[in-house]
């Protein structure tokens, strides 16, 4: 079926399951990764999410599942990944599900936040693959509901979120769980010594893939900056949502949990379908966010950092950032999520004059800089001078700094009624 490339060398009922899911051709991680994994070495892959990464570490470890049977042990899965996020782990499930859907090859997700009923007896019924947040695994090998003894292969998926969320400890207890002899993979968008420290605790003589961030992924995404002052944002926002009704997949992004539900307070104000996702939400809650975006039903889906690692909707049609994240690796992850697997698609980026060392460092990290788009209603201008009739009156309001403020600097101004926003290319492009 597939018999040029690497998905050719996987069993039939997987390749049924890869055509059924639409893929042609390998991914570039795809194609390096799964010979490696097929030949049962360990791996270090440096790739961010949107490039494929789940199918190359999960297609080979159901190939040995399935080619390699072993009489099955209840409480004693063959395969485990871990995962920082719950939404990454429910996404992970769904493609264990989708590829093994002719393979009969049971599997778990095991996730807090939720009843651990439905997992319990998922364990109970044989599952071979385990997909799991640390915090509920452990919890379920404390009741002695799960071992870990028996696990072929092992997958540690975004380390570098882990290692940021605090998970090294529950790590390292889950590691010393596992049986020497096994096939470690261990995936991070980014290496910073404390992830490749833990790294060389985990993998034995690795193979090693690397996709970088100049991936055709992100090089295809529209980025745009937008100068606006803090509290014209939401207006703006609004704005850009009323001027662009064929987006119909927007992810906005916010620092903080309180923005973002602020934010889909004003949406919800304006008539806009819209939802958060944060971690104050329970995952009832995420769960239904995240179904009503994928249906369409929820246009703006309103998300924190912690959120917004795989998230893996198709068609997202636009992501803004309503603030530049804190770290900047985060700003990549965060427009990652638009431009899956080859489509195109636009990010907008909100900054304030505060924000512009943030967005001289994010320039640094994509070794570009982002064009500024200033055809918009609420353009604050802090590099130009206002213009002649606003200086005297300004100058008059405030007699330390004149026209250019108290310390020297121009202020920033807010022209309304400039020319419409026409976010460029993307109009009409995007379902
Ligand atoms: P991931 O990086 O694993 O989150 O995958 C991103 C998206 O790409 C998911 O929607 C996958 O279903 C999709 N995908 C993965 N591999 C392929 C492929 N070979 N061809 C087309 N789409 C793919």
């Amino acid at each position: 079926m597939f018999e040029n490339t690497v998905f050719g060398r996987l069993d039939q009922k997987l390749q049924h399951a890869i055509k059924d899911a639409g893929y042609e051709t390998p991914t570039p991680i795809q194609e390096k990764a799964i010979p490696y994994l097929l030949d049962g070495r360990d791996l270090i892959g440096c790739a961010q999410t949107g490039t494929g990464k789940t199918a190359a570490f999960m297609l080979p470890i159901l190939n040995h599942l399935v080619r390699v049977r072993r009489p099955r042990r209840i409480g004693h899965p063959r395969a485990l990944v871990l995962s920082p996020t719950r939404e990454l782990a429910v996404q992970t499930a769904e493609n264990v599900k989708r590829y093994s859907k002719y393979a009969e090859l049971p599997f778990a997700c095991l996730i807090g936040g939720v009843s651990q009923y439905g997992q319990v007896k998922d364990i109970k019924k044989g599952a071979e693959t385990v997909v799991a947040c640390p915090g509920r695994l452990i919890d379920l090998m404390n009741q002695g509901i799960l071992y870990l003894d028996q696990v072929e292969c092992f997958v540690l998926d975004e380390a570098d979120r882990m290692l940021d969320m605090g998970f090294l400890p529950d790590i390292r207890r889950i590691i010393s769980k596992l049986p020497k002899s096994r096939q470690s993979l261990f995936f991070s968008a980014t290496m910073p010594p404390p992830v490749l420290k833990l790294a060389g605790e985990l993998v034995h003589d690795p193979a090693s893939v690397t996709i970088s961030p100049e991936t055709p992924t992100v090089e295809k995404i529209n980025q745009k900056v937008m100068f606006v002052a803090k509290s014209q944002k939401d207006a703006l926002l609004a704005h850009l949502l009323e001027q662009h009704p064929e987006w119909n997949r927007v992810i906005v992004f916010t620092k903080m949990r309180h923005g973002a539900d602020r934010v889909v307070k004003k949406l919800f104000r304006a008539g806009i379908n819209c939802a958060a996702i944060h971690s104050d939400k329970t995952q009832g809650q995420r769960t239904r966010a995240l179904e009503g975006f994928r249906r369409g039903d929820v246009r703006v889906l309103v998300a924190t950092d912690i959120a917004s690692r795989g998230i893996d909707v198709p068609d997202i049609s636009c992501v803004v950032n309503m603030e530049l994240p804190l770290e900047t690796e985060s700003y990549v992850h965060r427009i990652g999520r638009t431009a899956r697997a080859g489509e195109s698609g636009a990010a907008i980026s909100f900054v304030t004059q505060e924000e512009r060392g943030q967005l001289k460092a994010i320039e640094r990290l994509i070794k570009k800089s982002i064009p500024v788009d200033r055809d918009h209603p609420f353009e604050a201008q802090p590099d130009l001078p206002p213009p002649a009739w606003v200086a005297p009156m300004r100058g008059g309001q405030n007699n330390k700094g004149g026209a250019h403020g108290p310390h020297g600097k121009r202020r920033r101004k807010s022209f309304i009624g400039r020319r419409q926003v026409d976010f460029g290319q993307k109009r009409g492009g995007h379902k």
